[in-house]
């Protein structure tokens, strides 16, 4: 069952074209990753996928569950079940980390959420996890480690059950300890009812997930797509060579 389809997708912002014709399709169920070297789009798709304001969508569609989405809102695809994993970087002092969620959840699903119901589910969520219970009570990113913003990360994705998880990975310089939170928090969100899309390098983060395909981004265009060897390829012998053989 298909749940993101993109065709032919033209994207830029500041009259600049970045994304120049992007086709990806995404079924439920699956894992897709995205590689490409620094300043290829990667991130820039992510955000056009999640209808990020600052960027123009100029050609192309996007599809979601059949409905198309290319002109709806950022808070119209969330509520639909788009999830884009975002590290916000300044601190916020009086928001808890608890209240963020409670708030983000009831954004998506136009309900009001009981304080305690939630709670409770939180400090579950937190046990499976091994989350320490004080961390709810937290300000959000006050203070935060690089791991502590990785559990705030897994904890939205557990919480918000999206249907299409969109995971900019790269270039945070993730430590052992949170590329585990990462990875473990990730396969136990996927099931067979939703999907992935993640930007990553590290071939550890996907150690627990099975991945079904691989897009490999260059300047804005996918310039070559395989299965989940061509992680370990691609760490091995970089993009170079890809660069030759691409007309
Ligand atoms: P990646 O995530 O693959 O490193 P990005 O999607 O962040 O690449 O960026 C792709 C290119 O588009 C870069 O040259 C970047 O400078 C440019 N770019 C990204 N976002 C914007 C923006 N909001 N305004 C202008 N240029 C942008
Ligand atoms: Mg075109
Ligand atoms: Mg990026």
């Amino acid at each position: 069952e298909t749940l993101l389809e993109i065709h032919d997708l033209h994207a830029g912002a500041a009259d600049r074209e970045i994304l120049k014709g992007i086709d990806l399709t995404i079924q439920k169920g699956e894992v897709h990753v995205i590689l490409g070297p620094n300043g290829s789009g990667k991130s820039t798709l992510m955000n056009v996928i999640m209808g990020h304001p600052g960027y123009q969508v100029t050609e192309g569609s996007l599809t979601f569950e059949g409905k198309d989405i290319t002109a709806l809102k950022t808070f119209e695809r969330a509520r639909a079940g788009i999830f884009l994993s975002f590290q916000t970087p300044e601190e916020i002092p009086g928001i808890t980390v608890e209240n963020m969620l409670r708030t983000a959840r009831q954004e998506i699903t136009g309900k009001r959420e009981r304080i305690f119901g939630f709670r409770k589910e939180l400090k579950e969520m937190m046990e499976d996890l091994q989350i320490d219970p004080s961390y709810s009570e937290r300000y959000l990113n006050v203070g935060f480690s690089g791991g502590e913003k990785k559990r705030n990360e897994i904890l939205q994705l557990l919480m918000l059950r999206p249907k299409l998880a969109l995971l900019d990975e790269t270039d945070s310089g993730l430590d052992v300890d949170a590329v585990q939170i990462v990875s473990r928090g990730v396969s136990k969100f996927h099931n067979g009812d939703n999907a992935c899309l993640v930007i990553t390098h590290n071939a550890r983060i996907l150690d627990k997930l099975k991945v079904d395909r691989v897009h490999v981004l260059m300047q804005g265009r996918i310039v070559e797509e395989g299965g989940p060897e061509l992680v370990d390829q691609i760490n091995r012998d970089g993009f170079g060579h890809i660069k030759e053989t691409t007309v």
